[in-house]
């Protein structure tokens, strides 16, 4: 079965972007999850994204091909004791290479290169449709998204920590309550609470993905009423049967020490009812009487008879 993470990314991965501006935060995002530079035979820069992620690569692709005049050279490699093949995206143009790096914030101003990992410099994103944007592609490059059935949870792995950084101070600029924790080294960004990660969902453009959690979300706060209402109403009848048994023990005390004969009448019809009974709340005991006795009146005499064990 497919997981709930790739259902969201193959959504993802086929959402139109109109905007050019977007188009190159999201690829920005991306790359800096799995982008690189090579250098070819003749020693020319070569801008590269390389991934085992299919929908991830598909996205890379058409972002590549929007932005640029000509299209990236696509490899699948299968490398020895790698499960799923590697996917390769290339561009070789220098022109184009050149731009690239550029308009996606990896250049300086001076022309010099800056490391992948490193955050965006300040600027590039400005606009709030292009911070959506450079979330979507870091979800799709390096994030996950837990089954809802099991929890609420999404995360980002970030490339190094002033870009955890990054990505948490974008996340807490849509009021989405991010925290950073640390898995194997590497830092994490995360969102929790089912409200923030389904903020996020919508954020990035997962509408489908928003409203599949909404529904699960929904049944799982029915269910969660009902397992409520049934410990609740379970934990009463405890409580009635508890108080009756301390009850049927203190009328068994008086029948073995004084007999239930010296009890006045109203009293004795009241102790036997309930030995009989054990475990019926007062109100029921009161309608088994005859004539029937209202919760008030047995729960009186059945203070008194309390009383007179205790004094035993
Ligand atoms: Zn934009």
């Amino acid at each position: 079965m497919t997981s709930f993470s790739a259902l969201t990314k193959d959504a993802l991965s086929v959402l139109p972007v109109k905007a050019l501006h977007c188009r190159k935060a999201e690829l920005s995002a991306i790359a800096a999850c799995i982008g690189l530079v090579d250098f070819d035979e003749a020693d020319r820069l070569l801008f590269v994204l390389q991934s085992e992620s299919r929908p991830v690569m598909a996205r890379a692709d058409y972002l590549l091909r929007t932005l640029t005049d000509d299209a990236p050279e696509v490899s699948a490699v299968r490398g020895a004791g790698v499960r799923a093949p590697v996917f390769t995206l290339i561009v070789r143009k220098p022109e184009t290479v050149k731009a690239l790096l550029r308009d996606l914030g990896f250049l300086t101003a001076k022309g010099v290169l800056r490391e992948f990992s490193a955050p965006a410099p300040k600027g590039l994103f400005d606009r709030e449709c292009c911070q959506r944007a450079f979330l979507r592609g870091a979800f799709l490059a390096s994030g996950y998204i837990r089954d809802p059935n099991a929890d609420y949870h999404v995360e980002l792995l970030a490339q190094s920590e002033a870009r955890a950084e990054e990505l948490k101070n974008l996340l807490e600029g849509f009021s989405l309550p991010a925290r950073i924790t640390h898995r194997k080294g590497a830092p994490v960004v995360y969102l929790k609470e089912a409200e923030a990660v389904s903020d996020f969902l919508s954020l990035i453009g997962a509408s489908k993905s928003r409203l599949e959690m909404e529904n699960i979300r929904i049944l799982r706060s029915i269910q969660g009423d009902v397992n409520r209402r049934v410990n609740c109403e379970t934990a009463n009848l405890k409580k009635t049967a508890d108080a009756g048994m301390d009850q049927v023990r203190a009328i068994e005390k008086i029948a073995r020490e004084k007999g239930l004969r010296s009890l006045p009448e109203q009293l004795r019809e009241i102790a036997q009812a309930r030995l009989e009974y054990p475990d019926v709340s007062l109100k029921e005991l009161g309608n088994l009487l005859d004539p029937p006795l209202g919760k008030s009146g047995v729960n009186h005499r059945m203070r008194k008879l309390m009383e007179i064990a205790e004094s035993i």
